[in-house]
């Protein structure tokens, strides 16, 4: 084991802060600023190997007590004090610290030291008894709370609190300030006679006894629920432990001339370079915490304690100097005189996080691959969109999959015509729907957001929220919605229609009433960082977008092109459904053609406007894919009106619809199989998009087509595609009188495509990888119907991440490296890219960078976020094969 303690005080420490893993962040971090002679308080820390060592034998060994009696005398020459002395007692805090910040988790006992003898020293001393007993109540309760267990549990009623309510109240004080020394001093027997009543053991007056037992007492708090459940979430390993800092008290309860208070180097909510933060006079670290006293904003400071203010900003500036980023910091002022107890690094917004990384490039320092790795992809999502402020505190009624990011205030409504209806005139409404389907979406199209109580990450809600930029919670377990009553349940609490909700669909909460939103506005600091990022990446970032409006979009978030334009998506709104659905239930080929006849032209009519705004880009078109069930009517009233407008009869219609009913649509009619069956769709389709392009080609727009076949999982398949698009091709070029280069290429979206790539290589000019669908093959997991256990999966730890959300390296993963692999010894010219729901993930986007794809394909608002992945990724790995 090496050295148990490590000592800092007389402005030289025995670490620094390289050493977190063995001092915790804490203890590194106060070493480092006593190092570079910032103010802090004396004291030393105990590692995280003794914590580690303690907890496997539950004893301190008596090298560890040697050297923690060593280090405390050499603090007692450092204050020129004496611990449990009854002329200048030295009181120590003992708090926890882990290696990686674990905020509030385990636990501190301040004021230690404290006893019948010495809290009279300290009251002679601090010319202020009221403080020392006020201070030595305080003990005995963290004490007794900490060591002795006696925490009241949520809903219990604290016995020392009840006590202090009781001595308020039998002293006629509102406030516990304007308790006396003497009423405090007999606060002080009854809190020790709770201890020994409730402990069976009294509360101990010697100061080494308190020591030993805060030292363990603090080590075990790393093994206690809310640290492991942390751990867990947040994947920190078990075996690391906590170190523990003794350090020598300094006091913000000393009086006027003295407070505590927490401050930040820079805003961080905004980023912007000022001394944020608040601080509260005359008290101790715990209230600030406790928020039982407003605190007052840190500006004030200045005119209270001029000195002191003016050395904290002096010191704040310093750190962030040192540390070369933005600090959290807490500070106590003792009479006057300022004291750091803690820095870190600042948690900040999205916003914050884009902003101070530029600036601190811009100021010299740090470098831009810096800035770049510095910020979280994932966080950029809160620089594009509206989010709860994270300030209050609402009820939450139910989570689901953060589907699609954002955050939405409006009332509930449970169908899309009434969403349509109300949003018409005016009024905010969020549609809830036990699930969506097309014909759902104008009411989509209206709500501010949409919450489903079943579906997965590429359900049919996620991914037209997504590709509309809408905040959408999908598949919400908890959440019964009861359509015909107009109301839904979620764990014992009723919400009627045009009851206000808020959605926060970046962290999949449903929340009761309505959530104050704050909604950022991404500014010059975002564009230029984006830059950086596009200067660094190797990988291109293409969108998936359906209509004219998703690719403008898209291009504003610097979109390099269509990655995925799913044509079933033209056909979810109004009459374009009526026709698809004419097609889809026709009984003959007579009856396909004159639905399709219908639906070319507002198909090349879409085409011609995404290659206009797509100018010089790539754009993949993709035939036809639908699994069927998504589009056929299911109510009956929708059959019998489609029966009329088909003029037959409604006895007839049901039984079309019947037909072409699959026990399993998602493997069933659908894609390539489509085309192939019904040739005259995929002619169609092929039309409208040469006769577009020859349209905006002839207005000078420079249009780069690419033809996507779905569903492929036989080369046999794509051939017979590719020659009838062909076909088309040059018969409309003919036509017009005019030539466009095109490229052909499908979608490899089935194990056995991914195995035969190399056969499929030679047909084809591109690859798109459909993780969506190569997951749910791979997997034999349903995507539509998984969020019902998946969550089960990842909470237990079966699978570490939902599959749909993050590329499964090791088994789907595989088969894309096999497919890039043989694709390209067949092919050597083959394009590459992905175009499911992973192309935004950024750990998928770092895997796409790696196995040596060409592209990523995502969304509207997650192309700012693939963008700085794939920078990310390329400053990791700048030569991939
Ligand atoms: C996929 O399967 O990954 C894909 C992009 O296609 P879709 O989601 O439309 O099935
Ligand atoms: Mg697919």
């Amino acid at each position: 084991m090496t050295q148990p303690v490590y000592f800092f005080g007389d402005g030289a420490a025995e670490g620094g802060a390289a050493m977190k893993p063995l001092l915790g962040s804490k203890g590194a971090n106060l070493a480092e600023m006593t190092n570079i002679g910032i103010p802090v308080p004396p004291g030393f820390i105990v590692t995280t190997q003794v914590c580690m060592r303690y907890l496997a034998e539950r004893r301190l060994s008596e090298e560890v007590r040697t050297a923690v009696r060593a280090a405390m005398a050499r603090l007692e020459r450092a204050t020129g004090r004496t611990f449990g002395g009854a002329e200048r007692p030295l009181l120590v805090s003992v708090r926890s610290g882990a290696a990686v910040s674990m905020p509030g988790m385990m636990d501190t006992i301040l004021n230690l030291g404290l006893n019948d003898t010495t809290a009279v020293a300290m009251g002679r001393q601090a010319g202020n008894p009221r403080f020392a007993y006020d201070s030595y109540r305080r003990l005995v309760q963290m004490y007794g709370d900490v060591v002795f267990g006696l925490k009241a549990q949520p809903g219990e009623q604290d016995p020392f609190e009840a006590s202090l309510e009781a001595a308020r109240q039998a002293h006629g004080v509102e406030r516990d300030i304007d308790l006396s020394p003497d009423d405090l001093r007999e606060l002080v027997g009854r809190f020790k006679a709770i201890v020994a009543r409730s402990a069976g053991h009294p509360f101990p007056e010697d100061p080494w006894e308190q020591l030993w037992g805060a030292i363990e007492a603090v080590f075990r708090s790393w093994q206690n629920k809310r640290a492991a459940e942390y751990r867990r979430v947040h994947r920190i390993a078990d075996d690391l432990g906590t170190a523990l800092s003794v350090v020598a008290m300094v006091y913000g309860n000393m009086g006027e001339d003295s407070g505590t208070g927490v401050a930040f180097t820079r805003d961080p909510s905004t980023g912007e370079r000022c001394l944020y933060g608040e601080y509260l006079v005359n008290a101790q670290g715990e209230d600030v915490v406790a928020g039982t006293r407003d605190p007052e904003p840190i500006a004030t400071m200045v005119g209270r304690w001029p000195d002191a203010f003016h050395e904290l900003e002096e010191t704040a500036q310093r750190l962030e100097q040192h540390f070369r980023d933005m600090q959290d910091i807490e500070f106590t002022v003792e009479r006057g005189r300022l004291y750091l107890l803690q820095t870190r690094t600042g948690k900040r917004t999205g916003m914050a996080a884009v902003r101070v990384a530029v600036d601190m490039v811009r100021e010299g320092l740090i470098s831009r691959s810096e800035a770049l790795r510095r910020i979280n992809p994932d966080q950029l999502d809160q620089v594009l969109h509206p989010m709860v402020d994270p300030s209050q505190t609402l009820p939450q009624l139910a989570r689901g999959l953060p589907a699609s990011p954002g955050a939405a205030v409006g009332m509930v409504v449970f169908d899309a015509d009434t969403a349509a209806a109300r949003a018409g005139r005016g009024e905010p409404v969020i549609l809830v729907r036990r699930e969506t389907s097309p014909d759902d979406f104008h009411g989509m199209v209206a709500a501010r957001a949409i919450l489903t109580a079943r579906g997965g990450m590429t359900s049919h809600a996620a991914v037209v929220a997504r590709g509309m930029g809408k905040c959408c919670v999908a598949g919400a377990k908890d959440l019964e919605v009861d359509e015909a009553s107009r109301c839904f349940r979620a764990n014992g609490t009723v919400v009627r229609e045009g009851e206000w909700i808020t959605l926060d669909g970046s962290a999949g909460r449903v929340i009761l009433g309505q959530a104050r939103l704050v909604t950022p506005t991404p500014g010059e600091e975002f564009q230029e960082l984006m830059r950086w990022a596009d200067e660094t990446r190797l990988l291109r970032v293409r969108t998936n977008a359906d209509t004219p409006q998703d690719a403008r979009r898209a291009r504003e978030f610097g979109a390099e092109g269509i990655g995925l334009c799913r044509t079933e998506h033209m056909f979810f709104e109004g009459d374009r459904l009526q026709a698809m659905r004419e097609m889809i239930v026709a009984p003959d080929l007579e009856g396909r053609r004159r639905a399709l006849l219908k639906l070319l032209p507002m198909q090349r009519r879409d085409f011609v406007e995404i290659f206009r705004v797509m100018d010089g880009f790539p754009v993949t078109i993709r035939l036809l894919d639908p699994p069927l069930h998504e589009f056929l009517p299911r109510e009956d009233g929708e059959i019998v009106e489609l029966s009329k407008s088909l003029g037959v009869t409604a006895e007839r219609m049901r039984l079309a619809v019947d037909v072409l009913t699959e026990e399993n649509p998602m493997l069933g009619h659908r894609g390539c199989r489509l085309g192939l069956t019904y040739p005259e769709i995929t002619e169609m389709q092929a039309q409208a998009i040469f006769e577009a392009a020859c349209e905006a080609a002839g207005e000078g727009v420079t249009v780069i087509p690419e033809v996507m076949v779905p569903l492929v999982a036989d080369v046999e398949e794509l051939r017979r595609q590719l020659d009838l698009v062909r076909g088309v091709a040059e018969r409309v070029f003919a036509e017009r009188k005019r030539r466009v280069e095109y490229l052909l290429g499908t979608m490899i979206e089935l194990p056995r495509a991914a195995l035969t790539a190399d056969r499929i290589g030679k047909v084809a000019e591109f690859f798109s990888f459909g993780t969506n669908d190569l997951t749910q093959t791979t997997f034999g997991l349903s995507r539509d119907d998984a969020g019902r256990f998946l969550p089960f999966y990842v909470e237990t730890g079966i699978l570490a991440d939902d599959p749909f959300q993050t590329l499964d390296q090791e088994g789907v993963g595989k088969l894309i490296r096999m497919a890039v692999q043989l694709g390209r010894e067949s092919n050597p010219k083959l394009k590459m890219g992905i175009c499911g729901e992973h192309g935004g993930d950024p750990r998928s986007v770092v895997f796409c960078h790696t196995v040596g794809l060409n592209y990523v394909s995502c969304s509207p608002f997650r192309v700012p976020v693939a963008r700085l992945a794939a920078a990310q990724a390329a400053l990791d790995d700048p030569a991939p094969h």
